[in-house]
């Protein structure tokens, strides 16, 4: 793998008010940065450095799947928002969310409570199994990615990526994360890559 920090898919400022500039910027730059640094280190000289970040994720345990995870997780996050996000999602995923949830109302209501209810640092994620969506929610450096599920979508619920910003009010932040960030274009991009690739 190529040990660089993927830009961010929008200006560090794009994001405000919902995410401040300095919000990305810390956790960009820093969290972000230092997980990327960690793995580089953990990795010198191995033969794993060679592989993809996808197949050290789904391979690796311990220090190096905590931090390859945690650079996977923050790469899938920033393309999980952008600017003038938010609102329902179209089409095919649209249909899913229908078909799987009851309605759009009904999915942003049980994604906000899942991403309320972890527990400590993670992740609330939409993902795929086999066609099927479903709400799931990780731990830590914990990814879907591992169980082989799809992912379509993430709100980092560390408290790293809304401190600055909400303080204490996870509820806010990831209200204003479905209402205001979520990419759904993203999102149904990877539905539309899972349907092909069966
Ligand atoms: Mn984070």
């Amino acid at each position: 793998m190529k040990f660089e920090l993927s830009p961010l898919p929008y200006a560090k400022g794009a994001l405000s008010p919902y995410l401040s500039e300095e919000t990305l910027g810390l956790h960009h730059e820093k969290h972000h940065l230092t997980y990327l640094n960690n793995l580089k280190n953990l990795l010198q000289g191995k033969p794993e450095a060679d592989n993809s970040l996808e197949e050290i994720v789904k391979t690796s345990s311990g220090a190096v799947f905590n931090n390859a995870a945690q650079v996977w997780n923050h790469n899938f996050y920033w393309q999980s928002m952008k600017p003038q996000g938010g609102g329902e999602p179209e089409g095919k995923l649209a249909q899913a969310i229908a078909r799987d949830f009851g309605s759009f109302a009904a999915f942003s209501a049980q994604f906000a409570s899942a991403a309320v209810a972890q527990f400590g640092a993670g992740w609330a994620w939409l993902v795929s199994e086999k066609g099927h969506l479903k709400i799931a929610t990780t731990s830590n450096a914990d990814t879907p990615l591992q169980q082989g599920l799809q992912c379509l979508l993430t709100c980092d619920v560390w408290e790293h990526a809304y401190y600055v910003d909400y303080r204490n009010l996870r509820a806010k932040y990831v209200e204003t994360f479905l209402k205001h960030l979520a990419n759904w274009a993203f999102a149904s991009k990877q539905l539309e890559g899972s349907l092909l690739s069966g």
